[in-house]
C-alpha cells in the first residue's frame, strides 16, 4: 500500500489536474526511460478542419451518415463540414462498422486512411489524389477511389515546452502515429522530437512498446484514442489525455484532465522528489 509521503504526493498531483490510479503509477512515473506518444489529440488538439475535399453530394451523405458512428477526432471535423447535408439518399438499413486504426466500413463503402484500401488492386488511384501534409480520407467502393477529403489539425502550443522538459530530464521522446508520414514529420519537428514512426496500427503501437521493455527500460505511453488503448495497457505507465476517449483512460493508470502535458511534467518531478524521500 502507499506511503504517507505517496497518497500526498497523489493528492498534490490532483490538485494540479493530473489523476493517478495509485501509488505504485506514481512511483513508476520517477522511473520512466522513454515516453512514446501518440499524435493526434495528444501532441495535436484533435480539432481538425476539412481544408479540402472531392467527393459527390451522395458520396459526402454516406460519409457523413457513416461518422456519426465513430468516436475519432475525424469524425466530427467531417460532420461539421456539411453542416445543411441531408441523409435522403443513405441506406440507413446497412450497419456501419469500425476498421481498427484505419476508418469505417459500410457495405462496399470503405471510408479512412490508405492503408485502409491495400485490399484494392490498383494502388495508384490513392497515390494519385494524396497531397502531402495532410491527413487524408479517401472513400472507396468496389475497388474504386470514389472521394477524398484533407484534413488539418494544429499542434497544442503546450506540446514543445513539455516535450523540452523531458528530454532535459533523460527521457527520451518517440513519437507513434497511425497518420501518414509527412503529417508525423511536421509535427515532430514542430514539437521537438526527433523519432518517430508513421502509418502504424494499434497493434505497432505495442510492438514499439514491447520492443523497449525488452531493453529493460521503463516505458511510458501517452495517448486519447480507442487505437493507443492497447499500448497504454501494455505500457509501464499509460498516461491518457482527460479530453480522449474512456477505453483509453480506463487502459490508463494516468489521465491529464486539462490535456496539458506540462502538468504531467509537474508530477513526474514530484515523482523524484518523493523517490528519493522514500529511498
Ligand atoms: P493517431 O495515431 O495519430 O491518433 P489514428 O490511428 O487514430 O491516428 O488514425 C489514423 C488514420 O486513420 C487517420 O489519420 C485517418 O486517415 C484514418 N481514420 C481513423 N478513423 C477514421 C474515421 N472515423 N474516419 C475516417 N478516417 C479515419
Ligand atoms: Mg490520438
Amino acid at each position: 500500500s502507499a506511503t504517507p509521503a505517496t497518497l500526498s504526493a497523489i493528492s498534490h498531483g490532483a490538485k494540479n489536474g493530473v489523476l493517478f490510479k495509485g501509488g505504485a503509477a506514481m512511483e513508476e512515473l520517477s522511473r520512466m526511460d522513454i515516453l512514446f506518444s501518440d499524435k493526434t489529440g495528444t501532441l495535436t488538439h484533435g480539432d481538425f478542419e476539412v481544408v479540402a475535399y472531392e467527393a459527390d453530394e451522395a458520396t459526402i451523405q454516406e460519409v457523413v451518415y457513416m461518422e456519426q458512428f465513430s468516436s475519432h477526432p475525424i469524425a466530427q471535423a467531417i460532420i461539421s463540414a456539411f453542416p445543411d447535408i441531408e441523409l435522403d439518399q443513405v441506406n440507413q438499413a446497412e450497419s456501419v462498422e469500425e476498421v481498427s486504426g484505419k476508418g469505417l466500413r459500410k457495405g462496399q463503402l470503405l471510408v479512412g486512411k490508405p492503408a485502409a484500401f491495400d485490399e484494392y488492386s490498383d494502388p495508384r488511384q490513392i497515390r494519385s489524389k494524396r497531397q502531402p501534409g495532410y491527413t487524408s480520407v479517401f472513400v472507396g467502393r468496389d475497388q474504386e477511389i470514389i472521394g477524398y477529403f484533407n484534413l488539418a489539425d494544429q499542434v497544442r502550443t503546450e506540446s514543445k515546452e513539455a516535450v523540452q522538459a523531458f528530454k532535459n530530464s533523460g527521457v527520451e521522446l518517440v513519437l507513434l502515429t497511425g497518420d501518414n508520414h509527412e503529417v508525423a514529420q511536421k509535427v515532430a519537428e514542430e514539437v521537438g522530437i526527433e523519432l518517430f514512426h508513421a502509418d502504424l496500427s494499434p497493434e505497432d503501437k505495442i510492438k514499439f512498446v514491447q520492443e523497449s521493455q525488452a531493453k529493460d527500460l521503463s516505458v511510458g505511453m501517452i495517448g486519447d484514442g480507442i487505437n493507443d488503448a492497447p499500448a497504454l495497457a501494455n505500457a509501464e505507465i499509460g498516461i491518457a489525455m482527460g479530453s480522449g476517449s474512456s477505453i483509453a483512460m480506463e487502459s490508463s493508470e494516468v489521465v491529464i484532465v486539462q490535456n496539458d502535458l506540462n502538468k504531467l511534467y509537474d508530477s513526474y518531478q514530484l515523482s523524484h522528489r518523493l523517490n528519493r524521500i522514500i529511498l
